[in-house]
Formats: C-alpha cells, sequence, structure tokens
C-alpha cells in the first residue's frame, strides 16, 4: 500500500528528467517517469528507473563520522561535535600557520545548488582562500570559457523544446544514446515523426549515437577544430551563411574566414581522418537547415584544446545564423545533474556567484559586500589538477573532499594517491563506504543523499527544480549544507545559521536580481507548487526562458556574438610515438554512473557492460597480436591497466577505448582507466584531457 508521492528530479544526468517517487507503509520507495515533466513526458532510462534500489539499499552507507588522530591509527566512530571541532581546530591552526591558500575544498556537479553556494561562500568570502573547485572542472569548464568568449556570459541559449523543431542535429563528442538517453529519445522521436531531419555524429567510435545518424564523420581525436573550420570553409564557398546575422550580429568574421581559408578541405580531410565529400556533405547539411541545433560534451570538452574546438563548433552556429531562433543553437550537454547550477553559483575557483569573475575587481567588491566581508582574495584559486598538485608539492595542507571520489575520476590516479598521502589532513564528506577516496581521510563525514534532503538543482537547458526530503537520512548522515554551515560556525563566521535549505536559496536568488542569470522570481513556494523554471525568471519573465537571445542581444560589450579563432590547430596533448602508438579514449557506458558507488550496487545494471574491457580495431588486434577475450596490458607513461580486448570494428583503427567507471571493485585498480590518463590541461578552461592519451597495447603474459 502507497502511503505518499511526491515530485523530484532524477540525481544522474544533466537531462534533469522527473521522476514520480512513491513510498510504502515499510518506507520503501519506488519511482516512475512524470509524465507531466516537460523534460522526459514519462520516460526514463535504465539509470533512472533503477533508482529506487540504490535509495532502498543502506548496506553500503556511512553511518557515523569516523576520525583518526594519527595517520598510524585506525579511524574509529566519534560524535558530529567531535568531528567537527577537530576539522574548525585543524582548518584554524593550518590557516594561522601557513595561510588561507594552505587549505582547499573539492566539491562537485552532484551536490545541490544550496550546498555549492555555501561551500563557495564558505571557502572564497570566509576563509579567505579561492581554492575550491569541482568534479564539473573535468566535465564542463571549457564549454563555460566557450559561451563566454562567444555570447560574453555563460549562457545555454536552448531548451529541450527545440528539438522537436530542429531539422539538423550535429552531435560531436558525445554520445547521448548511452550518456543523455532520453534527450536522444527525443532526437529519435523527431527524425522518426520527420524523415527529412537529419542527424551528424562526429565520433572516433561508431556509436549507438553514430549507428543512428545519416552521417558519422569518424575523425582521428583531437582534430575535431579541424574538422569544424573546414566545415566553415565548405558553409562558405557554398553560400550557405547567414550574411545578414554576420553583418548585424557578430563581430571578428574577417579573422575566422581568414583561418578557415588556411586549411585546404583536401588538407582537412587528411588531418582529420574523414573523406572530403563527408565533410562537404555535413556542410551541406546544417547550411540547408532551418533548424540547426549543434550538441557536444565531453568529446570537446575534456581536452588541452577544448576552448578551442568549443568556440570552433559555436562559430558553426553564429556563420549559419543559427542562434537565438526556434530549433536552432549550440547547446553543451552537462554530465552531472546540476552541474549547471554549481556554475550558477561560482562553483568553480575562478567564479564567483551569479556568472561574476573573480579576476575583476568590481565583482569581488559586490560579492563581497553582498555577504559582508571586507574583500574576497584577488588570488586564483586552484583547479582541480592544480589543487592537487599543490596538495603533493605541499603548498596545500589540507582538503575537504564532499560528494566526489577523486581516487577513481581525477587523471593520473597514481599521482593522486601520492597527492593524498602527502597532505597532512583529508576530510571526505561522502555517502558511501565503497568511494575509494576514503582510504586517504582523517576525518569522514557522513552526508544525506538523493531524497534525505530538501535543495535545488539546474538542468542542461537551465530548468531548476527543486527535490523535496522524503525520507530520513541512515544513521547519523546530515545534509551537505548542514555540516558545511555547522563547521562555519566552529570556525567562528558568522552569516551561516539558516533555518534551512529554503533561506539559503532566498539569498542566493536575491543576489541574481538584475543580472542575466536573474531567479529574484522563483522561490520554494512556486517550485513547490508550479514545477520547473529556466532562468531567468524575473519580473518580465515571471514563467522562466526557454530561449535566450531571441532579440540577438548577446551579453557582450558590443551585444554582437564574436568569432573566436583557435589559439592553435594542432592538439597539443602528448603525441603517439613508438612505444606508446595507439590513442587512448576513456568514456562511459550506458548503465553506469561515474565511480559506481550508487549504480555499482544495482544487479540488473551490471549486465549490459559487466566488466571494464579494452575496445581495440581489429587491425591494431591484428598488429599487436591480440585475440578476442585476450587479457591485455594497456601502457602509459603514468600507470598499467590489464583488462580484456574486445576487437570491434567500431572504434577507428590507431585508436583504443576504455570505460572510465571502474576503480578497485575487483580489489585491484588495474582496472581504473585513469591510471593511464595525463595531467595535461587546457590552458584557459583548466579542463583535463581524458580523450587523447598514447599508450602501448600487448597480450598480458603472466610473470
Ligand atoms: Fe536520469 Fe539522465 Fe536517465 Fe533522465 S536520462 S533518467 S536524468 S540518468
Amino acid at each position: 500500500m502507497i502511503k505518499n508521492e511526491i515530485k523530484t528530479t532524477c540525481s544522474y544526468c544533466g537531462v534533469g528528467c522527473g521522476i514520480i517517487v512513491k513510498k510504502d507503509m515499510n518506507n520503501k520507495v519506488f519511482v516512475e517517469g512524470d509524465k507531466d515533466h516537460p523534460v522526459n513526458k514519462g520516460m526514463l532510462c535504465s539509470k533512472g528507473m533503477n533508482l529506487h534500489y540504490v535509495a532502498n539499499d543502506t548496506s553500503d552507507r556511512i553511518l557515523y563520522p569516523e576520525m583518526r588522530w594519527s595517520r598510524s591509527h585506525p579511524r574509529e566512530r566519534v560524535s558530529w561535535d567531535t568531528a567537527l571541532d577537530r576539522a574548525a581546530n585543524v582548518f584554524k591552526s593550518i590557516i594561522k600557520k601557513h595561510g588561507s591558500d594552505a587549505v582547499a575544498f573539492y566539491v562537485s556537479g552532484q551536490s545541490l545548488t544550496e550546498e555549492y553556494y555555501i561551500a563557495n561562500k564558505l571557502t572564497k568570502g570566509f576563509l579567505g582562500t579561492n581554492n575550491i573547485d569541482t568534479n564539473s572542472r573535468l566535465c564542463m569548464s571549457s564549454a563555460v570559457v566557450g559561451y563566454k568568449k562567444t555570447f560574453g556570459e555563460d549562457s545555454v541559449p536552448i531548451s529541450y523544446d527545440d528539438i522537436e523543431l530542429a531539422d539538423t542535429f550535429l552531435i560531436t563528442g558525445a554520445n547521448p544514446a548511452w550518456c543523455h538517453p532520453i534527450l536522444f529519445r527525443r532526437i529519435e522521436k523527431r527524425k522518426e515523426e520527420n524523415p527529412k531531419v537529419k542527424v551528424i555524429v562526429i565520433d572516433p567510435r561508431k556509436t549507438d549515437s553514430a549507428k543512428f545518424a545519416d552521417l558519422h564523420l569518424q575523425l582521428t581525436p583531437g582534430t575535431d577544430v579541424v574538422l569544424y573550420n573546414a566545415i566553415g570553409r565548405c558553409l562558405y564557398k557554398s553560400g550557405l551563411i547567414d550574411e545578414d546575422f554576420i553583418k548585424n550580429h557578430t563581430q571578428g568574421f574577417d579573422g575566422y574566414k581568414e583561418v578557415i581559408f588556411e586549411t585546404t578541405l583536401k588538407q582537412a580531410s587528411k588531418i582529420c581522418g574523414v573523406p572530403a565529400k563527408e565533410i562537404q556533405k555535413a556542410a551541406e547539411m546544417i547550411g540547408l537547415s532551418k533548424g540547426f541545433i549543434s550538441m557536444w560534451a565531453m568529446g570537446l570538452n575534456q581536452s588541452v584544446i577544448g576552448t578551442d574546438k568549443n568556440t570552433s563548433l559555436l562559430n558553426l552556429s553564429l556563420i549559419t545564423g543559427q542562434v537565438g531562433k526556434p530549433g536552432a543553437g549550440p547547446f553543451s550537454l552537462t554530465g552531472q545533474p546540476n552541474a549547471m547550477g554549481g556554475r550558477e553559483v561560482g562553483g568553480m575557483a575562478n567564479l564567483l556567484a551569479v556568472h561574476k569573475d573573480l579576476g575583476n575587481e568590481e565583482h569581488r567588491r559586490e560579492v563581497a559586500q553582498f555577504w559582508g566581508v571586507d574583500k574576497i582574495s584577488a588570488k586564483p584559486g586552484l583547479t582541480a589538477t592544480e589543487l592537487f598538485d599543490a596538495l603533493e608539492s605541499g603548498k596545500v595542507k589540507a582538503v575537504w573532499i564532499a560528494s566526489t571520489n577523486p581516487l577513481v575520476s581525477m587523471p593520473n590516479s597514481h599521482q593522486i594517491e601520492k597527492a593524498m598521502a602527502k597532505s597532512k589532513f583529508v576530510v571526505v564528506q561522502e555517502i558511501s563506504h565503497k568511494a575509494d577516496t576514503l582510504n586517504y581521510a582523517d576525518l569522514v563525514l557522513p552526508a544525506a543523499a538523493w531524497l534525505e534532503k530538501e535543495g535545488t538543482m539546474t538542468n542542461s537547458e537551465r530548468r531548476i527544480s527543486y527535490l523535496p526530503k522524503e525520507i530520513e537520512a541512515p544513521g547519523e548522515a546530515r545534509p551537505d549544507v548542514e555540516i558545511f554551515c555547522d563547521f562555519a560556525q566552529r570556525m567562528g563566521f558568522r552569516g551561516f545559521n539558516y533555518n534551512g535549505a529554503e533561506e539559503i536559496y532566498d539569498e542566493y536568488a536575491s543576489m541574481t536580481k538584475g543580472t542575466n542569470i536573474d531567479v529574484s522570481f522563483l522561490n520554494y513556494d512556486r517550485l513547490k507548487n508550479e514545477g520547473t523554471f529556466q532562468w531567468p525568471v524575473n519580473e518580465y519573465r515571471s514563467k522562466g526562458t526557454p530561449r535566450l537571445f531571441e532579440d540577438k542581444k548577446f551579453y557582450t560589450p558590443s551585444q554582437k556574438a564574436i568569432f573566436n579563432v583557435p589559439s592553435t590547430i594542432e592538439n597539443t596533448s602528448v603525441k603517439t610515438n613508438d612505444e606508446f602508438p595507439l590513442i587512448l579514449t576513456t568514456g562511459r557506458v550506458r548503465d553506469q554512473w561515474h565511480t559506481m558507488t550508487k549504480t555499482g550496487k544495482v544487479a540488473r545494471l551490471k549486465t549490459h557492460y559487466p566488466k571494464p574491457v579494452l575496445e581495440i580495431n581489429p587491425v591494431d588486434a591484428y598488429l599487436n597480436k591480440i585475440k578476442d577475450g585476450d587479457i591485455t596490458e594497456i601502457k602509459s607513461a603514468n600507470g598499467v591497466v590489464r583488462v580484456r580486448a574486445k576487437i570491434t570494428d567500431e572504434i577507428k583503427e590507431g585508436v583504443v577505448f576504455l570505460p572510465m567507471h571502474w576503480g578497485k571493485v575487483l580489489n585491484s585498480n588495474l582496472n581504473r582507466a585513469n591510471n593511464l590518463t595525463n595531467t595535461h590541461i587546457d590552458p584557459v578552461s583548466k579542463e583535463p584531457d581524458f580523450k587523447f592519451t598514447s599508450v602501448s597495447v600487448s597480450k598480458y603474459k603472466k610473470p
């Protein structure tokens, strides 16, 4: 018998599907898709429809704070008072001795907006350091920079509803069929209903998204900028450009034109490994469409040239005038459920709340004034890889890690292990004992999970939803905001005495007034009673804003969108060589989520892709004497992975693929793809490159 039901949002990917949660008399929950939700209209993917198993199974949950007084002692159960007093004392002592920049926070795109806001207020406003970054650095910081450089601000211009109005989709560096399934279902439906709709996929792998496409450009990893410029060149030469839009609403076109003519179509074809006629065909599909949407994710963002890849792709929307109108626009897909919300509240080392910039003195002054502090430090905060480098070198002594598992998710895992071992004090705020990062924790703080706390999230299309608390957290686990606020008060900071998450949201909303992400007309009551809203939600648009830039006024000083030319067209990542001749690219599989601390608990999610395998082309397998199912040893300059081979022509020759999810689940870290990846980062977005590591592959022989 059902006791009650509530509406909430899926806690996995950035699609942000609506879910109805039913609770029975035994307090067990069940989930189903919300038919009235504008995102998924009742549909759920395999991960979403199995969420109740994760919520009901508390066997792996951390129930009490645990602490060790020294590294030579095991952790033991302590009270919350003891745990947070110790954290405050250690942080105070390190700051007194070494300064504020000797401490750091590392948070998550799975944190709720209120949690993100408070962690940033605490760090940047009160601890006096900007050393707070997020695992979203690993997935979408290049997209943020791309939008800022092109539109003047981090602004996703369109909505999922534009899918039903578009007639050409360019999906590049993304596999939404697996990683954003409900959004992909909407594209499939659009094409089923209108066979004239065209789908182009650019990917070195023949993914399920690529198999569905009308045209698959199977490029060599790292050559994206050359390919987008070649498409731009074909568009120009074929007269398929919007001259009026370019003239009246953009700047920098002449520089762009010069760049796209630097490389001939034949040269581009050779560099990218894509036939020239396919590049021309893609340009025709884009240029002849009435509504052109580009969609991308990690294939662009996770690169040493991630910013250039983003701006070069955005240029295709500008040259065709396909922005600010129905069924058109560039659409970056966020991997995590609240990566977008984190961006709104300044949840990265280089950002401040409400899309303000840390590098801007006036912005720092405004935010400091709002929080009632003297100043915000002008010193740039450490981004994800920089933060762990600083832990290793000893510049940062203490780190507080919340809702993320860097031991598995950060590049170059062995370096992360060294950094954690060298740090003086590690706090891990977590829900699951399965998180590998706990191995290094001096203090473990049990956090409440999905359904056990309230707050808001924003999905890929700027849609804000309210997530209610429905069940009690197990043991002594507490909501993250409560933990951060309690710690802040023990540090002696005022301004953290909130009466719940709603007050935090109200504070943030009031801060947005008059900005481009104004949500001052939004509050918990409206979210609970009226449903979801897309920002801005202000006095002019009290129902929200599905589409930006319909007036063609962009957020740049000139109000024109900007054509950016790439700093280089070359992929400046590590090159392949005789020792490491193959390119490794890593990514997600359909039914797993991040480091599997949640999806790994669900038996039925293990059937689709039960174990990590190395996907390798038949030619590369032959050259390396590998048979299907052989245990392979994959080596890079950073480490080793041993997994079985899956020989498939779905991956381009010269490229191999490993899934990113597995850590020590099989009591060995030899499954962990990030043993191999490098910490090279984009110089502007500081996003690491998970899509290009040079490796060798051989059949493993037992010694
Ligand atoms: Fe959840 Fe994403 Fe699946 Fe929707 S598509 S159910 S948000 S994991």
